[in-house]
């Protein structure tokens, strides 16, 4: 959040500008209406690439295009995760700049003062070197939880690279940020919001689960996909509690040899499934098409599974999660999915892919105790026993029990950190 000192009180107004991933722009866009709700002006700019749609948003909200020029590893679905980061970066950073610089010009000729931008930002510890193999379960000191190998990591690039990107970040928000604004809630992560505050000397904002908060503000559906709604019915047709839930989010892509094997795992575990296998999913060498089909599933699984699984290329994820049918999420844990389970109390099957996730994946596992590891290594064998485990096993009760509590916390976040947040803007 970064503040902008200005000689007239008029009418405050929040910019805010997210990357252009389902994942980023999901809570910004929520934020951006909750702001709004409570009375400030709000200008979204964001790019052509994935803009959001005006006209599913309150009309408070004013949407301004930045035009930038993304190369083509910016927006393939088969770029890897830290070129897409990069590029996208490097792309947006001028007319960014520009279309700020106007945006404050114009602001100055009208009643306007605009308080701050919102930017998407995160600061992270990141290792400096690749771990040797034998550190890999070696306590990271004064992060508890977290071992060496939930650190943040990003397999297949340069670590240095890595590095310098994730350094860029934190160098940014120690430099330029007034706030933090964070899609949490203090129930799960308490302590991590004081050591944060005190190591930046910033005020940190809590405002989460943001998708949870309705106060004052509509609902906010920006889905990049057309989600699948016959799954719905198809859920309505399960006993409580029957079917897991598959997805790996909007970005992660892996190997064949991942894909079969979760898909022979699901097979032999005899469970219900609704597996979310969408374009990009699976690393295939073959063009970089954005609409390109989905990758085909293993010869014979469909036989195999015929009346009991339900294959969608996008799903209304929050609706399905939220199903009385669906009893587990297996998930990449990306921070939107993983809070979109907790709030709604079902447990979890971690399959962390990649940077954060990992981090995410050791908290629902042993901080939260929610959910528990696919494997280290997918196996069709090793998926259907943790499958079968987490869904009907002694210690998949003990983590549903947990995940119904932690649900209790959080539809008790009240939305006073956004109230608190407002108050601080204000005060800019
Ligand atoms: N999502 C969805 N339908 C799907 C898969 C994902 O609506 O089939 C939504 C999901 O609800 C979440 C977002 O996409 O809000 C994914 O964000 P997350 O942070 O979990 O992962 P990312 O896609 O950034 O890796």
């Amino acid at each position: 959040m970064a503040g902008q000192g200005l000689q007239h009180r008029r009418r405050r107004v929040v910019v805010l500008f997210s990357l252009p991933f389902q994942g980023h722009l999901n809570p910004m866009l929520k934020l951006a209406s909750l702001l709004a709700a409570r009375g400030l002006g709000v200008t979204v700019l964001h790019t052509d690439f994935n803009a959001p749609d005006p006209t599913r948003h309150p009309a408070g909200l004013a949407f301004v295009p930045i035009h930038e020029t993304l190369p083509g590893e910016a927006t393939s679905p088969y770029s890897h995760i830290l070129t897409k980061l990069l590029a996208l970066n490097a792309a947006c950073e001028a007319p960014f700049r520009e279309v700020l610089a106007s945006l404050l010009m114009r602001a100055r000729h009208r009643d306007d003062d605009v308080a701050c931008a919102v930017v998407d930002g995160q600061c992270y510890a990141a290792r400096r070197r690749r771990a040797r193999q034998e550190q890999l379960d070696e306590p990271v000191p004064d992060h508890d939880p977290l071992r060496v190998r939930d650190l943040i990591r990003v397999d297949g690039c340069d670590d240095d690279e890595h590095c310098s990107f994730i350094t860029s970040v934190a160098d940014a928000v120690r430099a330029a940020a007034s706030g933090i604004v964070i899609n949490t809630f203090d129930a799960i992560e308490a302590s991590e919001l004081t050591k944060l505050q005190s190591e930046l000397s910033l005020p940190a904002f809590a405002v989460g689960p943001l998708h949870m908060l309705k106060f004052q503000a509509p609902p906010v559906e920006q889905s990049l996909h057309e989600p699948d709604r016959g799954c719905l019915p198809w859920l309505d047709t399960h006993p409580p509690r029957s079917v897991i839930y598959v997805s790996l989010g909007s970005l992660a892509c892996g190997d064949r040899l991942v894909f079969d094997e979760m898909a022979w795992g699901l097979a032999a575990s005899g469970v219900p499934f609704l597996w979310v296998v969408r374009p990009g999913l699976v690393i295939t060498g073959s063009g970089d098409d954005d609409e390109a089909p989905p990758p085909p599933l293993p010869e014979g699984f469909e036989e195999e599974t015929r009346g009991r699984g339900r294959i969608v290329k996008w799903a209304p994820q929050r609706e399905v999660l939220a199903h009385a049918s669906v009893g587990v999420f297996w998930t990449h844990c990306g921070w939107n999915s993983t809070l979109e389970s907790v709030c709604e109390g079902v447990p979890m099957l971690v399959q962390p892919c990649f940077g954060d996730q990992m981090v995410t994946a050791r908290y629902v596992t042993h901080e939260w105790g929610v959910g528990m590891e696919v494997g280290e290594v997918i196996e069709r064998g090793k998926v259907a026993e943790a499958v079968a485990e987490v869904m009907v096993g002694e210690d998949g009760a003990l983590m549903r029990e947990r995940a119904r509590h932690l649900k209790m916390e959080a539809s008790a976040a009240t939305g006073s950190a956004m109230d608190g947040l407002v108050r601080y803007i204000l005060s800019l």
